[in-house]
């Protein structure tokens, strides 16, 4: 499936010898069938063998791939090998879907982060009565309902 993107021999053999090389194949079949384009799939998929090779190098494991560690390294990298991986949106959220793949596969656990963004109650009823009642488009509700959940997150258990 990588030669669906890539044709240099050294390329491919740089890919797949990383610690994520066993994964990105099933991680190009995902991309593919999510539509992605194949320009935007070959950066995603360099991310996510950039990630891993950041992950090799702190001693985790590909269940451990953590976006915040390489969102740092990112900051200061100097890998040879990151050609085309520099910070850019691109590779953040590249990596974020190679972790999001990995999440669906059962590779990884999901993210401490993602549990702790589930709504509370009141943000959904709050939600709903934007839509409702003011007529806000799906961006304005979306900026609210985060704004919303990070008051609550403040606020703990006394939102009243
Ligand atoms: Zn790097």
């Amino acid at each position: 499936m990588l030669e669906t993107y890539f044709s240099a021999p050294k390329m491919l053999e740089l890919l797949r010898s990383g610690p994520c090389g066993p994964y990105l194949d099933g991680f190009a079949t995902a991309l593919e069938r999510q539509g992605y384009a194949a320009e935007t799939a070959v950066r995603y998929l360099r991310a996510a063998a950039h990630i891993g090779h950041v992950t090799a190098e702190r001693d985790a494991s590909v269940s451990d791939i953590d976006l915040e560690a390489f969102e740092q390294h990112l900051r200061t990298c100097r890998c040879p090998r990151a050609k085309g991986g520099r910070r850019n949106h691109h590779t953040v959220y590249g990596a974020r879907l190679f972790r999001r793949h990995l999440e669906e596969i059962s590779v990884c656990k999901p993210a401490a982060a993602a549990i702790r963004s589930v709504e509370p109650p009141l943000v959904a009823g709050f939600r709903t009565w934007l839509s409702k009642h003011r007529g806000a488009s799906d961006a304005t509700i979306g900026l609210y309902a985060r704004d919303a959940v990070s008051i609550m997150a403040e606020l703990e258990t006394d939102p009243m």
